[in-house]
């Protein structure tokens, strides 16, 4: 019989009843280290204090207007994200998915109207993820999202990650935009190299095409920079964002520049709760934080530490682990063993990883993780390690 929840996960048998920083409390009293923070999501950590007041002052005043409304808190965290990246307007969504959604959209809008209506193809690259609607498997292409689920939205080019021959040859008359990861999440934490970043943004400029970032994942300060794309000084004409913006609660965004954005006029797209008051009063909570002059720095420092420590236990544990990969506090553990043990491992030393694609861990742990948490997660991560040597013998 069917679980009364769609099974469409398989579900570790944990069940997490208290947050608190970079802590998990299971319902029998067992405290977990986060290093997942619920893929990249809590980035202020559990329970912050600060989010909470946010959203529990808003909570108490108001919750929906739709809208059909001015929404202050909505204004307010759109002139932050102005304030604070490339982007000359912002569009807010609740899910990364739905930021690709409007992402799309967008491209092909722009062209539309600026006489080029065949251009229509967006090129995305293989390991990438973009969310599961039809767009978002279609944007990824691979077959372990898509098969089952066509026909697919059509307009999709799949490009080899890194084959810059197969790149310039597959831009024509159709494409309307590059979509890429700065740093591929669920494709096993691989981060674009700066100059190819350089590169991608010097091509479309040259082929009159828009770059669309997915900084879903790796956006919102963790890489060390508000946006990971800054690494590389440049910048995009479209960019998706999710996961950290709301700290836990559901909240994402598009963000866009004037020109690129000039097709979406009023009624041309929408949504029922994007950009509510509860979600962007948590965002703009947020926003203070990571806008804050000590707080990226901070993660920085953390990064390099926590990163040092993991190239000590990939040295230790050369069976089970074979490299150390990322960027700031998104980092992947490649595993020589399967990283699905290595998770489940981590299950049993009270350590929460997150499994991705190309076997590796990823470590994405709440950005305000303490050099105290740094020091537990490496002989929690260092016992679960030892377990899967003993069962290699
Ligand atoms: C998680 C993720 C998405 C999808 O976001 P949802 O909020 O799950 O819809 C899209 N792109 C990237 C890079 C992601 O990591």
């Amino acid at each position: 019989m069917i679980p009364s929840v769609l099974p469409t996960y398989n579900r570790a048998p944990l069940t997490f009843v208290k947050g608190e920083g970079s802590w998990l409390i299971e319902a029998d009293g067992r405290r977990f280290l986060d290093l997942g923070a619920g893929i990249a999501v809590n980035a202020l950590g559990h329970a912050h204090p600060d989010l909470v007041a946010a959203l529990t002052e808003q909570a108490g005043a108001l919750w929906h207007t739709s809208n059909l409304y001015q929404i202050p808190k909505q204004q307010e965290l759109a002139d932050k994200l102005v304030a604070h990246s490339f982007a000359d307007t912002v569009f807010f969504t609740n899910s990364g998915t739905e930021s690709c959604e409007l992402a799309i959209k967008m491209a092909r809008k722009h062209f539309y109207d600026a006489g080029q209506p065949e251009r229509t193809d967006i090129i995305a690259f293989e390991g990438s993820f973009h969310g599961r609607s039809s767009a978002g498997i279609a944007a990824a292409g691979s077959e372990k999202m898509t098969k089952g689920f066509g026909p697919l939205l059509p307009g999709f080019k799949h490009l080899a990650w890194g084959d810059h021959e197969a790149l310039h040859a597959a831009i024509d008359e159709r494409t309307a935009a590059i979509l890429i990861e700065p740093v591929q999440g669920e494709g096993g934490i691989r981060p674009l190299p700066d100059h190819c970043l350089k590169g991608l943004r010097a091509l479309c400029d040259d082929k009159g095409i828009l770059l669309i970032l997915d900084e879903v994942q790796c956006g919102m300060g963790r890489t060390g920079r508000l946006f990971a794309h800054e690494w590389a000084g440049v910048t995009p004409d479209i960019m998706m964002v999710a996961k950290g913006i709301g700290g836990g609660f559901p909240l994402g965004a598009v963000l866009a520049t004037e020109a690129a954005a000039a097709g979406m006029t009023a009624g041309t797209h929408g949504s029922t709760y994007g950009g509510n008051p509860l979600g962007c009063a948590v965002g703009s909570a947020v926003m203070d934080h990571m806008t804050d002059p000590d707080f990226l720095p901070e993660v920085n420092r953390k990064a390099s530490l926590l990163r040092q420590k993991l190239e000590g236990l990939v040295a230790a544990h050369p069976q089970v682990f074979e490299e150390v990969r990322g960027s700031g506090l998104m980092l992947g553990l490649k595993c020589k063993a399967l990283n699905a043990d290595v998770v489940n491992a981590g299950y049993r030393a009270l350590v929460l990883a997150v499994p991705a694609a190309d076997n590796v861990i990823r470590l994405l742990p709440p950005l305000t993780l303490s050099e105290e948490d740094i020091a537990e997660a490496i002989v929690r991560l260092d016992k679960a390690a030892t377990q899967i040597e003993q069962t290699l013998g």
